[in-house]
């Protein structure tokens, strides 16, 4: 049975069919965004384990980990840090490659956003394969950031991004799942 929180998820979530290209279910978090219902609890749902935790550093993954990552860094009272696709960032940056369905993208967080040891939870909208998430775990650890999570409101469980997460030590937080 469903808890009213996946139910209120769930609900506030569109899907759109064939976006951006035919045959991928395109789960769109915008109408939960604008939901102020649904953001409030899916914001708090993904911030209460770590509650008194000290955590020093928010990293959202470009566009939607920013909005979610921006809201979870205030309710943690931690800094946020903006991982953004190449050639975007202003100062000194460290860049990694990463594996999109098809083909390679490049993906940049600068140098001094993150010093060794600070601990840090990786954020975004939705995992899939794991590939972007798995980047950006490169890219903070080349820095020496100690990721106490990664966390999303959506696992797409069929196609393996949770137990990649996983298979590199970091623990996955996600609140639904889309089969
Ligand atoms: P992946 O690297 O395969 O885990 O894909 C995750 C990234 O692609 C996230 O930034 C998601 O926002 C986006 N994404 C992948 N699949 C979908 C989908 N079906 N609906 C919405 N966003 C998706």
């Amino acid at each position: 049975m469903k808890s009213s929180l996946e139910d209120t998820l769930l609900s506030a979530i569109r899907t759109i069919p064939d976006y951006p290209k035919p045959g991928i279910m395109f789960r769109d978090i915008t109408t939960l965004l604008g939901n102020a219902r649904a953001f409030r609890r899916a914001i708090d749902e993904l911030v209460h384990p770590y509650a008194g935790t000290k955590i020093d550093k928010v990293a959202g993954i470009e566009a939607r980990g920013f909005i979610l990552g921006g809201a979870i860094a205030h309710q943690l009272s931690s800094g946020f840090i903006p991982i953004r696709k190449k050639g975007k960032l202003p100062h000194e940056t460290v860049r990694v490659a990463y594996s999109l369905e098809y083909g390679l993208d490049e993906m940049e967080m600068h140098k001094d956003a993150v010093a060794a040891g600070e601990k840090v939870i990786l954020v975004d909208d939705l995992i899939a394969t794991g590939g972007t998430a798995d980047g950006a775990v490169r890219l903070l650890r080349q820095m020496g950031a100690d990721i106490v999570a990664a966390c999303f409101i959506i696992d797409l469980p069929e196609l393996g991004g949770r137990r990649k997460l996983e298979a590199l030590d970091v623990p996955v937080r996600t609140l639904i799942a889309f089969e």
